[in-house]
């Protein structure tokens, strides 16, 4: 399998090269360069085998011979080892043919640690066989850079630098980026927001002469291998709900738009995907451009689910690809109005075939907390703000009740708190094996949102 990037200019990679490089060259985003199917027979095979074997048979097609049978089983052993649940993302009832995917029984609580943990177990098998180590940037809005951390810590042949907007992650998240003690991980709290942290990444990946002289890797959600992992959780869920001989929809609380995509490509893969909802806050610029077919810039506004307070929505070029049937030079034009006018407008065609693949709600703050405080009241179970935003969107655009529902449960709620408490009264406690996060001692640098001042702190520190 070889990757192309969306905008057309870069180099085609194999999985590894593209894996290990993150963004293209040209600014766009690796993809593979056809879809790899699976036939009915194949998803009906996934009843009842352990996730892993289950990820194996998905990612296999689109890992090529990267990795060989038995590393790569290995490699898929290890990841998904520190989870807290055998089942690694559950599925649970939470209403009528309606169903919560658990996607947060990973070391750092977040869905990200499905695809970090196995990042981090790939990256470490490549990067030993040539030899090489690299540097790792990352810009998080919380919980990628706390995967991070703890899919990397340790590993020999990488240093990791995280950015996280400084002041604007739950205290468990930076407690989750700044108390590992390894030195070759290293957090960096931005005077700036989110959006910031993304676009200084992104610059330092233009400056060519940086990149290769710190051998930049990324592991944001622009990585396509990050993408890939996320894929498998379609898969499990539907199939343990009757697919292939039943539709599933899902309802995927939205920001970098890494995880819907997944389910997008699980789609094209042949699983019977009925609707993917796109879930925001009221960082909606996702759920207007559905509705209008304008994708336009506004600022960014803190919420209750921070993981989720985003206006650059970096893979939705990978969309725009397909939507714009595979013309780079199309997406090249619409990120330089992104970038230049701080928007643009979907074609016809465009907006024609988004429409039919995706429906999309918003969920605002007094929202947020009344979802929580309903889904308590029915089940008993707290959801974190992120999972709300999913369940507001599933019983808002509900369409068929004869399919069933699932809704991405993307974090604990006790890495979220304050919002829980004060939505339901409940104190969300951490799980055992994390209590004594509050106890560690934390490391942090803070920086100015400066990108020179940053690229020559990395320099001194790798
Ligand atoms: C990252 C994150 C999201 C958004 O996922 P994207 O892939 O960026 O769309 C939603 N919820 C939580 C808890 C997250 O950490």
């Amino acid at each position: 399998m070889r990757y192309i990037s969306t905008r057309g200019q870069a180099p085609e990679l194999s999985f590894e090269e593209a894996m290990l490089t993150g963004l293209a060259r040209d600014g766009g985003l690796y993809l593979p360069e056809t879809w790899p199917t699976l036939t009915q027979g194949d998803i009906a095979g996934f009843a009842g085998q352990p996730y892993e074997e289950v990820a194996f048979r998905v990612m296999k097609p689109f890992i090529g011979d990267t990795f060989d049978d038995d590393t790569f089983r290995a490699i898929l052993a290890r990841a998904y080892a520190p989870f807290g649940h055998v089942a690694r993302c559950p599925v649970v009832q939470s209403g009528p043919n309606e169903f919560v995917l658990e996607l947060h029984h990973g070391p750092t609580l977040a869905f990200k640690d499905v695809a970090m943990q196995l990042i981090g177990q790939m990256f470490e098998v490549a990067l030993k066989r040539r030899g090489e180590s690299v540097t790792i940037v990352a810009a998080t809005s919380g919980d990628t850079g706390s995967a991070a951390m703890e899919a990397f810590k340790g590993l020999d042949a990488v240093s990791l630098f995280v950015m996280y907007p400084h002041g604007r992650v739950s205290e468990v998240q930076r407690r989750q980026m700044t108390t590992p003690a390894e030195d070759n991980v290293h957090a960096l709290a931005v005077d700036g927001d989110f959006d910031d942290c993304q676009a200084l990444v992104k610059a330092m990946f233009n400056d060519f002469d940086f990149r290769d002289g710190v051998k930049l890797a990324a592991v944001n959600s622009i990585n396509w291998a990050r993408v890939l992992a996320q894929v498998v959780y379609f898969f499990t869920s539907a199939v343990a709900l009757g697919a292939p001989g039943r539709k599933v929809s899902f309802s995927v609380p939205t920001g970098n738009f890494g995880d819907i995509f997944a389910g997008y490509v699980a789609k094209r893969m042949g699983l019977p995907v009925d609707r993917l909802l796109i879930a925001t806050n009221r960082n909606d610029i996702l759920h207007r451009t559905v509705a209008t077919g304008a994708h336009v810039k506004e600022g960014v506004s803190p919420t209750m689910s921070p993981s989720m307070d985003i206006q650059v929505s970096s893979n939705f070029e990978r969309l725009l690809f397909d939507l714009y049937d595979r013309e780079g030079a199309a997406i090249q034009q619409l990120m330089a109005d992104l970038n230049g006018k701080g928007g643009f407008t979907l074609s016809q065609g465009a907006q024609a075939r988004l429409r039919e693949e995706f429906d999309s709600a918003r969920c605002d703050e007094d929202e947020t907390a009344a979802e929580i405080k309903q889904s308590f009241a029915e089940t008993g179970v707290l959801q974190c703000p992120h999972t709300a935003t999913g369940i507001k969107a599933a019983r808002d655009m509900r369409g068929n009740p004869a399919t069933p529902m699932v809704i991405l449960a993307t974090a604990h709620p006790a890495k979220f708190p304050a919002a829980v408490e004060a939505a339901t009264g409940q104190h969300p406690p951490l799980p055992p094996r994390m209590a004594d996060l509050y106890e560690r001692e934390e490391r942090v640098t803070r920086v100015p949102n400066d990108l020179t001042a940053i690229q020559t702190l990395i320099k001194d520190r790798i």
